[in-house]
């Protein structure tokens, strides 16, 4: 079912309310403690510049690293705050604690319009275990809640789940809106043919999303170090690649049940070869049944680049999670490259295509092809969860429509 969206509040609904906002700001940053990412604190603003606009009160609650439930020093949200300020055109306020005293009382002095924005929640470990006495802190600060915070909506937290409870109403911000139109859509009701491409080093890891995608897709194209225990588990030699021994009996299986259900599974048909792994190893182009002893495997091939853009031309929708290689060394990183202009291209014609968080997303950016692509997801693990059937915690949560 939808979730009520920050759309169905109006100016009356909100001037001079207290808003309490989840963003995702958990942004990269370097040893100088500079941000160099803000695309996620950009990504939050058509949600606060909304609330400004209808008079709201915008409290914002953020989470900053991994500081396990103390305060580190390093971890204060105090440069995010100044990137906001400057995006916004105003001043943004940052308390020194995301609850007590400070936060109550910096509350309390808003004007309609003000942006505050609160210390990192996770310095309280109550943050991570849903305590529900600290998420009625809070809530207390505020009235409604919206939750744009789709990066974090795979987990049950206090400020994305707890708070819930206390806040009336709780709806979707634009971001989080926009990315469950994108994500749930494609699964739900796509425009088909509709097609995934998988990639990343491990089977293990997208078991969950390869066995849920089955259901829906009508193509899936693997890349990444996952294809050689496809190989091997079809018998053929793999060398030194990257191989989960405990893995080969599920990728037969995924293979059978591909064909049981009509799904065209279509693995490369050749590779790119490294006598080390390394950047400058020496590499060659093989088929896959051409596989070396002493080698092992870092990105498929260009006659399988040529076969998964024949696979997705008729493509209308394509989501794509995984790199198809060791794309970090550039000797290595072709084949990804590849698939992110051939996306970057299907867009064009009409394609909706769909990158579904992390490396991908990296690799698309690297590529300078971001702006090509219809969506561009903010959250790798909660994207991954919703491909995989999950329930969003922190989007359950949320009023129905
Ligand atoms: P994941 O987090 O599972 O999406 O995996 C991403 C990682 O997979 C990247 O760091 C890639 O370098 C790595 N990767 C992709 N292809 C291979 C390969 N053939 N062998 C080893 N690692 C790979």
């Amino acid at each position: 079912m939808a979730k009520r969206s920050l759309s169905s509040l109006s100016s009356e609904d909100l001037s001079g309310k207290r808003v309490l906002v989840r963003v995702d700001f958990n942004v990269p940053v370097n040893e100088q403690s500079l941000i160099t990412d803000d695309t996620r604190i950009r990504a939050a603003l058509p949600t606060i510049n909304d609330l400004v606009s209808k008079g709201a009160k915008v409290i914002l609650s953020a989470h900053f690293g991994r500081p396990k439930g103390k305060v580190n020093e390093s971890m204060r949200l105090t440069p995010v705050s100044e990137r906001l300020s400057q995006l916004l055109g105003k001043k943004v306020l940052k308390t020194d604690s995301c609850i007590g005293d400070d936060a109550q009382s910096t509350v309390q002095s808003m004007a309609n319009g003000d942006v505050v924005l609160l210390e990192n929640v996770r310095f309280f470990s109550e943050e991570e275990s849903n305590d529900p006495r600290f998420a009625k802190k809070l809530s207390s600060l505020a009235d409604v809640y919206v939750n744009d915070a789709f990066g974090a909506a795979h987990r049950s937290h206090a400020s994305t789940e707890g708070v819930t409870k206390y806040l009336s109403p709780s709806v979707a911000g634009y971001l989080m809106q926009k990315e469950l139109q994108y994500l749930q859509g494609a699964i739900d009701a796509p425009k088909r043919p509709l097609a995934a491409i998988v990639g990343g080093s491990k089977v293990s890891s997208k078991i969950g999303v390869l066995e849920s995608l089955l259901d829906k897709c009508d193509k899936i194209l693997i890349g990444g170090g996952m294809i050689f225990t496809f190989y091997k588990a079809r018998g053929l030699s793999v060398g030194k690649s990257l191989v989960e021994e405990d893995k080969l009996e599920l990728a037969n299986e995924l293979e059978t049940k591909a064909a049981e259900k009509g799904v065209q599974l279509l693995l490369p048909s050749d590779v790119v070869l490294a006598d080390d792994f390394s950047p400058n190893s020496n590499s060659k182009i093989v088929d896959i049944n051409s596989i070396n002893e002493g080698w092992m495997g870092l990105d498929i091939g260009p006659n399988s680049v040529n076969d998964f853009q024949k696979a997705l031309s008729d493509c209308q929708t394509v989501i794509w999670n995984g790199p198809m290689g060791v794309f970090e060394f550039e000797k290595f990183a072709n084949g990804t490259n590849a698939i992110a202009t051939t996306l970057a291209a299907l867009s064009k014609k009409g394609c909706c295509t769909i990158i579904g968080g992390g490396d991908s997303v990296a690799a698309v950016e690297k590529a300078g092809l971001a702006d090509e692509m219809s969506h561009i997801s903010t959250g790798g693990g909660a994207s991954l969860e919703l491909l995989e059937g999950k329930v969003l915690p922190g989007v359950a949560a949320l009023d129905e429509e």
